[in-house]
């Protein structure tokens, strides 16, 4: 038997349909989640880390500014200091004593006196040179002369000392009777602030550097001379510059040459006259969550591929069983044996409400395994169906005609008992034998053996059946072509 296959429902779109859904909810799961922790990284990187690690630098900062102002102070307090001036700056090497003594002690890198009277520039190395209001880069001087204030702290190049950048702090110092008399204090080297600042920016991964009122790079955490640098240059922090510099402090995003975005936190230092930078790039800040989402897309594509392959192995047995379950025969366009068996249950359920008289026939092709032979196995299924149809012509609209399997084909006559049933048969048999069918336009001469048998109420189908069969064996082994009738003697 020639099995055709054909698809109840087309599993490779149902599938396909599955794979679709689940990746895309997998996605947006996938992505949404990324985007919520994204969302909360930056802020937290905008709202809480990067502003906390610029306070701690600027009050760190501070911290270590004090003490050289606390010891400008007391140079500018100084006794010894004061009478020296005032008994004439006699003996230079007192003075250059003294502030070699201030500079060792407290670890300074230079330390220095200018005399108002004198106008010389005295070092721990003697006289360094003598000011003047027309020099530019003794103007320091003369803007400390004029200072509302005691003090200031500056960051110049130190003159004194083949001008390596130094915050200076810059002490007014006045005589017993408060005249102005000249200016002391000691000179930091930006090393230490330089070395502060690197240890935070390994510390929080972070670029930190200043930035003058200019817009210069002043100092950067790390060694590489990147001081300089004027940022109203830089692609993405340029346009912003005039806007931070103008604010005292404040939170900012800009894109970098690379295209990465970087969050910046700015504070002004007023000691300093600089600007703290503090900067993020979001970049690396995310890659965790980055690497997260990939791990979640992969793991979500692998879900999908087991789900999708759970799902065929199920459909296609499920395919199988609802091909076996499906109620027609593809080659002869009849009920199959299984159809047969629903629609027995539903007419025997009938038959209890309303009993009336049903008979079966059970049909077999003679010898039809020689016209396999002769013919083919192909004009054999053709014989097949042709026959199926010509029995089925022959019957009533009520009755039900069957494959019930190989060439062997069950009739269910409804309203109708043996008598008639037999008569019917004969019919059949005979209009299978009148015609020849054709095969491969060759006349093709067939003949149908019948056996019949009536329904007897309170029996299983399945004993129905099984007396048919006896019959038709009868009416084979009588010779073939010929109808039989079940041994009546059971009949009610
Ligand atoms: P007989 O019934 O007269 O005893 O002889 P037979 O040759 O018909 O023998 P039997 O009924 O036992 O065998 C039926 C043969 O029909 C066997 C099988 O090869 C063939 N057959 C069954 N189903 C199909 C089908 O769907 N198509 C074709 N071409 N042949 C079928
Ligand atoms: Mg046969
Ligand atoms: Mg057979």
């Amino acid at each position: 038997m020639v099995r055709h296959r054909h698809r109840i429902f087309d599993s490779r779109r149902l599938l396909l349909l599955l794979a679709l859904l689940l990746t895309a909810g997998f996605l947006a799961t996938s992505i949404i989640s990324y985007q919520v922790s994204k969302r909360s990284i930056l802020n937290a990187i905008v709202d809480q880390s990067l502003p906390l690690t610029s306070s701690n630098i600027y009050s760190e900062i501070q911290k270590d500014l004090v003490r050289p102002v606390l010891i400008s102070s007391t140079m500018a307090h100084d006794t010894f200091l004061r009478n020296w001036v005032l008994h004439g700056e006699a003996n230079v090497d007192e003075i250059t004593h003294y502030l070699r003594e201030v500079r060792t002690r407290y670890g300074a890198f230079s330390s220095f006196f200018v005399s108002e009277r004198s106008g010389l520039y005295y070092t721990g190395k003697g006289i360094l040179k003598r000011v003047s209001p027309k020099e530019p880069r003794d103007a320091w001087y003369y803007r400390i002369r004029s200072l509302p204030e005691d003090y200031e702290i500056n960051v110049d190049p130190d003159m004194a000392n083949k001008d390596a950048l130094t915050i200076f702090i810059n002490y007014r110092v006045y005589d017993f009777s408060g005249n102005y008399i000249g200016a002391t204090g000691i000179g930091l080297t930006v090393d230490a602030v330089r070395q502060l600042i690197g240890e935070h920016q390994r510390r929080f991964n972070r670029t930190i550097y200043f930035v003058d009122a200019t817009g210069k790079t002043v100092l950067f955490g790390n060694t590489s001379n990147q001081a300089g640098i004027d940022l109203r240059g830089n692609p993405g922090l340029g346009p912003l510059l005039d806007g931070i510099l103008a604010d005292e402090a404040g939170s900012y995003q800009y894109v970098g040459a690379r295209g990465d975005t970087h969050i910046l936190n700015v504070n002004y230092m007023p000691e300093l006259k600089w600007y703290l930078f503090v900067e993020q790039d979001q970049e690396a800040s995310l890659a965790g969550i980055r690497r997260t989402l990939l791990i979640n897309i992969a793991i979500s594509l692998l879900v999908t591929i087991v789900v999708v392959s759970l799902a065929h192995f199920a459909l296609r047995g499920y395919q199988q069983r609802m091909e076996e379950m499906a109620s027609t025969d593809k080659l002869t366009g009849l009920l199959n044996r299984h159809a047969f068996t629903i629609l027995m249950d539903k007419l025997l359920a009938d038959h209890r409400r309303e009993p009336q008289r049903m008979s079966i026939l059970l049909a077999d092709i003679d010898h039809f395994k020689a016209i396999n032979d002769h013919h083919g196995h192909l004009a054999g299924d053709n014989v097949l169906a042709a026959v199926a149809k010509r029995l089925q012509a022959g019957l009533r609209e009520s009755d039900i005609i069957v494959r019930w399997g190989g060439e062997e084909l069950l009739m269910l006559l409804r309203r109708c008992d043996l008598r008639e049933a037999r008569r019917i048969a004969e019919e059949l048999r005979q209009r299978v034998q009148v015609t020849p069918f054709v095969a491969n336009d060759k006349d093709v001469p067939v003949t149908i053996s019948i056996g019949v048998t009536e329904y007897h109420g309170a029996e299983p189908p399945e004993q129905t059946v099984g007396r048919a069969d006896s019959a038709l064996y009868e009416a084979k082994a009588g010779g073939r072509n010929r109808v039989c009738v079940a041994d009546t003697s059971a009949t009610a």
